[in-house]
């Protein structure tokens, strides 16, 4: 059956209201693929760039929210919150939450299944370490972080779920994976979904790719079958190399 691919930018904390506006206005006007889902995540004080939409069709993504609706938790924000100015969903189980902030399987979960209830998609994350790697471990690795924070969810919530792969060896370090390691894990996890939700939930699941994608790289690894796009860090920054990717993806649409 045949998926979106998803281009989505993860900023992390860069750019500031300028250097956001004309990244927007770089791709303004831009038409793009209709069956490519452009997304940006930009950190939260320039989510309401979401408000260009009608101008540049992007998807735009929050990198974190709360597990809670409201209260008192200073500096966070609620699902609900950024529903109401129009974001999409949001990206959870970063590796980076995971090991700056220690964000536990168990809180990742909490807060999918907030942020899902508030309506907004999730971008899931999951990805070995280098030595698990190197022991040849990941598919074991990958099992027991999804058993641990995706499948507890249902099959209507999976529904509003995409997974990015994200070996945490290939984020920001210039080194890929193959392309045949990242469609030989997107094929594991769309198989552990297939054991729990079935074959046509799981068919219809967006798993992206994320780690050093780039220009040069990309169509080789979105045209992997179970490869549906990526989330990507570094590449993303920069509206020219963000363009190509979304020209990569489009093509592979034809
Ligand atoms: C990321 O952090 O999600 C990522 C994939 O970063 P990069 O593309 O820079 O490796």
């Amino acid at each position: 059956m045949a998926r979106e691919i998803y281009v989505v930018g993860n900023w992390k904390m860069n750019h500031t209201l300028d250097t956001c506006t004309s990244f927007w206005d770089d791709l303004e006007g831009e038409d793009f693929h209709p069956n490519v889902r452009a997304g940006i995540a930009p950190a939260m004080p320039l989510l309401h760039i979401s408000e260009r939409k009608s101008t540049a069709p992007i998807d735009v993504y929050a990198q974190n929210c709360h597990e809670a609706s409201s209260g008192a938790y200073t500096g966070e924000s609620s699902a609900a919150m950024l529903k109401s100015i129009g974001i999409t969903g949001v990206i959870l189980g970063h590796s980076e939450r995971r090991e700056i902030y220690h964000e536990s399987d168990a809180l990742i979960l909490a807060k999918m299944k907030h942020a899902l209830s508030a309506d907004l998609q999730v971008i899931y994350c999951c990805g070995e370490p280098l030595d698990i790697r190197k022991a040849g471990a990941q598919n074991d690795y990958i099992k027991d972080q999804l058993e641990a924070s995706l499948l507890p969810l249902d099959v209507d919530q999976l529904a509003q779920v995409c997974i990015a792969y994200e070996p945490i060896w290939a984020i920001g370090t210039g080194e890929t994976a193959s392309a045949q390691q990242a469609q030989d894990m997107c094929a594991h996890i769309r198989s552990l979904c297939t054991e729990k939700y079935g074959k046509e939930a799981a068919d219809k699941l967006h798993i992206l790719y994320g780690g050093s994608v780039k220009p040069a790289n990309a169509q080789e690894i979105f045209s992997q079958t179970d490869v549906d796009g990526g989330l990507v860090g570094g590449a993303s920054l920069d509206s020219g190399s963000y363009m190509e990717l979304l020209q990569i993806a489009g093509k592979l649409m034809e």
